[in-house]
């Protein structure tokens, strides 16, 4: 037998495994990928941890949880009849209203009888002899496939703080990230936030309108800005659904798939009138218009984002009463945009009320928690309840935490060491048939945009491979060390990736996460979207395929 067919008589017949695709998560990608793949003919199965499908929206359950991309901007565009039965009712939807979408999403497409629910899976395998993959389940279940598609989410490894005693707080203690089921009552309660990024800046406001007492522990402050949400009626969902191929359209011509579209002029072309003009009326607009459709040079001019940041402190000092609190609610390490931004209904405001107190740990740090709340270095604090809003072990996180080995062995996480590289953000050379959705060095901006893309990318691929009898796809290192470099060039200038955020893979509450690396691609998506089509388009010679 010559090499080639000594390599085929090993390599394992699809009868002989479980499936032809295993997919991790029921999330929005995950359950997009199911659909599009079992059109293709393909075995599909998806495990999910949780116990129902939603991801992002089914974990995230948190007060005042919701959207902050347009509701008609977020949801799947790809089938008509789901546009035109689904009824939006708010600008901006509560998570409760998505997990309904999300819900009505894996009925209307049968998608259920493909997910494994309360299945969190912890190990996967490749076999490079066999060509295929194996993945084991908590509960020590094994499971076979050719191919394994990634759909973990960019967020959805909760970080708690490393402090010591997390363990001995006797009230009730929730991360938003893995907020419980059950209905959660602030009433007449002491309660503790820790961190205000854009989860607690959409909680704080709700939890203090009933907490009998509410301590906001704040580290680095962000700039937020109002969300200024409203109700849609059933003539204006009607008004949005006939402008839906628009909508689309101007989602796929912005650079990160907002609605909102960035100004061609520069902050220093025009007056300061008009500057002032253009920024309150932006201010005054829903959603990310301040921050995706503002002039185009804020992100990457010094000045210019100082002007624009101190245009925003000039608000904050606007709606906080004590002027000390306003100060401190003010980011002085970063300027505007530079960290993803939080967008808030009254939550600046909730800092007026007698009931909300907030303390920075810039100035008297949290030194342990305790049995009846927590300690700072200046005093003892007594809480009947703790929220933890402190984040996620973001874009690499969901993936560190399964034992992937691919190649040799080679433990993704270690491959990724120092090292974060990956072919258009979906493939990393070495681990073959591993497909990521919204991995690491994917766009991703309004993100159920970014992902019907993906998937459709990845279903376009194996299909290429089904015509073709192909059982192996490995990117090329080459190709991998060409986007990689591509990814790496478009980060350059930008004054977010000289700030520390989860954007650029700090995470002060996670080994080996203190230092900044270029953790996602900030090109545009017209950009990205061009390198992959022209990968497609040229036989997807950049992967080596048998
Ligand atoms: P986050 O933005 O990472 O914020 C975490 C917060 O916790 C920060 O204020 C952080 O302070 C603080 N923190 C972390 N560790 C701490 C510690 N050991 N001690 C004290 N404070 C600590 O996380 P997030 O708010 O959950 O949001 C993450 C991302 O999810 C967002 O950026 C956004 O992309 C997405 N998200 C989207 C929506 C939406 O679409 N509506 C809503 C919520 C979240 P430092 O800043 O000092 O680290």
């Amino acid at each position: 037998m010559n090499a080639i067919a000594e390599q085929s008589a090993r390599v394992r017949p699809a009868e002989a495994l479980d499936h032809d695709v295993l997919i991790v998560g029921a999330g929005i990608s995950g359950m997009y990928q199911l659909l599009l793949l079992r059109r293709l003919g393909m075995r599909v199965q998806v495990f999910e941890a949780g116990t129902g499908v939603g991801g992002t929206w089914y974990w995230n359950r948190y007060p005042g949880a919701r959207f902050d991309s347009e509701s008609w901007s977020y949801g799947f565009s790809f089938d008509q009849e789901l546009l035109d039965e689904w009824d939006w009712t708010e600008n901006f939807a509560p998570q409760p209203e998505t997990e309904r979408y999300l819900n009505h999403f894996a009925d209307k497409f049968d998608l259920r009888r493909d997910i494994r629910f309360s299945s969190r899976v912890t190990a996967a395998h490749w076999d490079d002899d066999g060509r295929f993959w194996t993945l084991t389940l908590e509960d020590g279940s094994r499971h076979t496939a050719r191919f394994l598609v990634s759909a973990v989410g960019p967020l959805s490894a909760p970080t708690y703080p490393r402090l010591p005693g997390l363990d001995d707080f006797e009230g009730e203690a929730y991360h938003t990230g893995l907020w419980p089921k059950h209905e959660v009552s602030f009433a007449g309660k002491r309660v503790a936030v820790i961190g205000t990024g854009a989860s607690a800046v959409q909680a704080i406001p709700i939890i203090a309108e009933t907490a009998e007492h509410l301590t906001v522990f704040q580290r680095r402050p962000n700039w937020c800005t109002p969300l200024h949400n409203a109700r849609i009626d059933k003539d204006e969902m009607a008004r949005i659904r006939a402008r839906y191929p628009e909508i689309f359209q101007r989602c796929r011509e912005t650079a990160a798939c907002f609605i909102h579209t960035i100004d061609p002029r520069g902050t220093f072309e025009v007056t300061p009138e008009e500057r002032e003009a253009f920024w309150e009326q932006r201010y005054a607009e829903p959603g990310f218009g301040i921050w995706q459709g503002n002039f185009r040079d804020v992100l990457i001019d010094r000045k210019a984002n100082a002007l624009l940041s101190d245009f925003v402190a000039r608000k904050i000092r606007e709606r906080v009463n004590d002027p000390e609190v306003a100060e401190k609610l003010i980011p002085k390490d970063h300027g505007f945009g530079t960290r993803r931004v939080p967008q808030e209904t009254r939550y600046y405001e909730a800092y007026n009320r007698p009931n909300v107190e907030l303390v920075s740990i810039l100035e008297t740090p949290i030194e342990r928690i305790t049995p009846t709340g927590l300690r700072t270095s200046e005093r003892d604090y007594a809480f009947d309840m703790i929220v933890y809003a402190t984040g996620f072990d973001a874009i690499t996180g969901g993936l560190d935490r399964i034992d992937l080995r691919g190649r040799d062995g080679v433990k993704l996480k270690d491959r990724w060491r120092g090292n974060l590289s990956t072919f258009v953000g979906v493939m990393v050379d070495g681990f073959p048939n591993m497909f990521m959705q919204m991995g690491p060095h994917t766009a991703l901006g309004n993100i159920p945009r970014s992902i019907e893309y993906g998937v459709e990318w990845v279903r376009d691929l194996l299909a290429h491979m089904q015509a073709h009898d192909l059982t192996l796809a490995d990117a090329r290192g080459e190709a991998v060390r060409d986007w990689t470099a591509f990814v790496a060039k478009k980060a350059e200038g930008l004054l977010s990736n000289e700030v520390d955020s989860w954007m650029t893979g700090v995470n002060m509450n996670v080994e080996g996460k203190q230092t900044r690396i270029v953790a996602r691609y900030s090109g545009t998506a017209g950009e990205y979207r061009d390198w992959c089509n022209r990968v497609a388009a040229e036989g997807y010679r950049e992967i080596a395929m048998g």
